[in-house]
């Protein structure tokens, strides 16, 4: 049973948990204190599974039951060369015995994009890479036809990041146990909360939780994407879609709108393109590690912090209670003793120096 099922009675999509949930929501009031916020929690969704947590369990929980339901073999996907998505789906779709198959693009080359493509090493993913959109739209074309023949059925295709309406209903329950856990605890709802923004599926789907829950809670989304995949209409249309599949068998509950006013999208932490980190990227995910225990990465995670940490020191925070949304899996599988030559060999180039 799910927070979602309890508020969306009609609601029947199957799920299957892969989740360690309610996640823990942590006050940090050394933090807070230090950056001149009023209360701060962290949420912590980098516990959220085992071998692999991070946001992209939350989601993978309904992509994979729809996976199973359809009769799916094989299960595609989307991501940059690192992508944390690409890496939780082949975990998680190997665990339910299904084939993995992950389509990646290039991006910069980092320790963290290296340890996530010898990971998939371990868990059999089908790696392509492609260099650019039509590659990638005739390579997607010609394995889907190829998994098609080989299983007698069609591959289950998930969208990049996880961001299709089903799998952000993952976010949608977690803005719902937000709720759950802060009047458990005797508090009024955070008046914002941070999280980053790849391909929208977290923030939107918190937005949409919130808006279901009638929290006053402002989003704010902080882009570390190029606009073409994090924008305002696309977070609109997300919201919209998403809403219309969670209330079609809903007769009497109102179709919520998409919240203009308390959603907010960030974007002066981006840099110079995806997955390039800075310096005050790396600063930001030192201190948040030295004072809240946890780590941050420098693609997603420390950005988000950085808006945060912005926002503290322009004295907006003070009289706020603030929530930021840890997204990065603390957990993942050991990669010592993977040899690189496994990979298809145009990924070599990001272990050369
Ligand atoms: C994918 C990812 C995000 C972004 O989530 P979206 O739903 O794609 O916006 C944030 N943080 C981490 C660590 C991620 O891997």
């Amino acid at each position: 049973m799910t927070y979602l099922h309890e508020h969306v009675p009609a609601w029947t999509q199957p799920r299957i948990s892969l989740t360690h949930v309610p996640t823990p929501l942590q006050e940090a009031p050394t933090l807070a204190a230090d950056l001149g916020v009023g209360r701060l929690f962290i949420k912590r969704d980098d516990q959220t599974a085992q071998p692999y947590g991070g946001n992209k369990v939350r989601k993978l929980e309904w992509l994979l039951a729809d996976a199973q339901r359809q009769g799916a073999r094989t299960v595609i996907t989307f991501g940059a060369a690192g992508s944390n998505h690409a890496l939780a789906t082949a975990i998680y779709a190997r665990r339910l015995g299904m084939h993995p198959m992950a389509m990646l693009v290039p991006q910069p080359a980092e320790p963290v994009v290296r340890a996530n493509l010898l990971r998939h090493l371990g868990e059999g993913t089908e790696l392509h890479y492609f260099e650019n959109k039509m590659e990638l739209k005739e390579g997607l074309r010609a394995a889907m036809a190829r998994s098609e023949a080989r299983d007698g059925a069609a591959p289950y295709v998930i969208p990049a990041g996880g961001s299709a309406p089903l799998g952000m209903l993952g976010y949608v329950n977690a803005a719902l146990e937000l709720t759950a856990q802060c009047r458990a605890m005797n508090m009024p709802m955070p008046d914002r909360l941070y999280t980053a923004c790849g391909t929208m599926g977290t923030a939107v789907g918190l937005a949409l939780g919130l808006a279901l829950a009638g929290a006053p809670t402002c989003v704010e989304a902080v882009r570390v994407t190029e606009e073409e995949h994090a924008n305002r209409d696309r977070g609109r249309a997300l919201f919209d879609e998403t809403a219309r599949l969670l209330l079609a068998r809903e007769t009497d509950m109102p179709m919520p709108r998409f919240p203009e006013d308390t959603f907010t999208l960030r974007h002066d932490f981006f840099g110079d393109g995806y997955g390039i980190h800075t310096r005050a990227d790396e600063e930001a995910a030192g201190y948040f590690e030295a004072h809240a225990g946890a780590a941050l990465e420098c693609t997603y995670t420390a950005k988000a912090f950085r808006a945060l940490m912005a926002d503290a020191e322009r004295g907006h925070l003070r009289g706020e209670t603030v929530v930021f949304w840890d997204t990065y899996s603390a957990h993942a599988p050991a990669v010592e003793g993977a040899d690189f030559h496994r990979l298809p060999e145009v990924l070599w180039s990001y272990f050369r120096p």
